[in-house]
């Protein structure tokens, strides 16, 4: 078995192993407060995996003579913080120091502009596909880190895009299984979610 090395996280906010795409879609965050993971999920064009249009999107680059999808897209200035591909590849975007542009019009625990004090985390998928085991295994992986890395993420602060912008998105969706929360906790915590079943 092999196991995949473990992450790391520079003073700049950057995390490796992890395949960097600097975008230009951040600023500067207005303080220096981290405190709320939001967890989207998108496909592009929708429910399609495995393209290079994510990064397109999130670098500007985005083409919409691709698809007919694109052309509603492509002028959008958005990011996030990270992609977590169906593979389980991690991509990063943007710094954890600077704001990522991902959540839009949104409010949690009655403020508003949770770009400002949040990391976005996107996972390839949909709002009503499941989501994979290499997914689930890399958000955790990324979460515990981001949790030791900055302690006011907490996490009860660990959120759906569709908790910060209610009435208004639906990601990560209804495929989307919270339970990876539970694992960020104890070791005990952990071996007692799971399950040890062995058919013969
Ligand atoms: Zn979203």
């Amino acid at each position: 078995m092999t196991l995949s090395p473990p992450l790391n996280l520079n003073a700049d906010g950057w995390l490796s192993p992890a395949r960097h795409c600097p975008s230009p879609h951040c600023d500067d965050r207005p303080a220096d407060e981290i405190s709320l993971l939001v967890v989207h999920s998108i496909s592009l064009p929708p429910g399609r995996f495995g393209g290079p249009y994510i990064d397109q999107l999130f670098l500007g680059t985005l083409n919409p003579d691709e698809d007919p999808y694109f052309a509603g897209i492509h002028q959008l200035r958005v990011s996030a913080h990270c992609l977590i591909r169906r593979t389980g590849e991690l991509v990063q975007y943007v710094p954890f120091t600077k704001r990522a542009w991902h959540a839009g019009q949104s409010c949690f625990g009655g403020r508003e502009r949770c770009n400002d004090f949040s990391i976005g985390i996107e996972l390839e998928g949909t709002d009503t596909d499941e989501f994979t085991d290499e997914q689930y295994r890399q958000l955790t992986a990324v979460s515990r880190l981001l949790l030791a890395a900055y302690p006011t993420i907490i996490p009860e602060r660990i959120v759906g895009h569709s908790d910060i912008a209610q009435g208004r998105k639906t990601d990560p969706g209804t495929g989307f299984e919270w339970g990876f929360i539970e694992q960020l906790g104890t070791k005990s915590a952990r071996t007692k979610k799971k399950k040890n079943q062995t058919k013969k």
